[in-house]
């Protein structure tokens, strides 16, 4: 199959993380960006799958991406296919896009005005779980260091702070 285009995009090498999707042209907030196609499989072969990722993580964190959208009750789409173009979009902690689940389709909608040649990003949506696996770099001011859902920040901000504690207890136990 052919790699899934849209005029308003290209893809380039990104600062934070391998390729990315960056604005060809300027895109006003709304515009419907690009469809995240892929494989259309049940919840038990989602399920399978998603275990396979947080295996394959342990052993390589940079294997480490769920591409894994639940369309409906019954059916989730895996996007982690060679002609699936949004899988380049890159986590950001301040995105400029969203996905929007229409019909059984997923859609990248500008979330704000886009400018020519910046990159594309949205909110990968991760749980709290595992959030060690998942360091993000996205550059945002507001950047959590982790790709993490904006809905659990305050929960990570609270495991981020427990965890100094933590650590400088330790360093002033270590130093006598
Ligand atoms: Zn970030």
């Amino acid at each position: 199959m052919e790699p899934t285009t849209s005029e308003w995009i290209i893809v380039k090498t990104s600062k934070v993380h391998n390729k990315g999707i960056f604005a060809a042209k300027d895109i006003p907030k709304k515009t419907k960006i690009i469809e995240y196609v892929g494989e259309r499989i049940t919840k038990r072969e989602s399920e399978i799958r998603a275990d396979i990722v947080i295996e394959n993580s342990i052993k390589d964190k940079k294997k480490g991406a769920v591409y894994l959208f639940e369309i409906n009750k019954r059916y989730d789409i895996d996007g982690n296919v060679e002609y699936n173009t949004a899988r380049f979009i890159n986590h950001c902690c301040d995105p400029n896009c969203e996905i929007e689940i229409e019909d059984e389709h997923i859609w990248v909608y500008a979330l704000k005005d886009i400018k020519k040649g910046e990159e594309l990003n949205y909110d990968y949506g991760y749980d709290i779980d595992n959030y060690e696996d998942h360091k993000c770099c996205c550059g945002a001011k507001n950047c959590k260091g982790y790709i993490v859902s904006q809905e659990y920040w305050p929960k990570l901000e609270k495991k981020i702070a427990k965890k100094k504690a933590k650590e400088k207890k330790k360093a002033l136990r270590a130093k006598g």
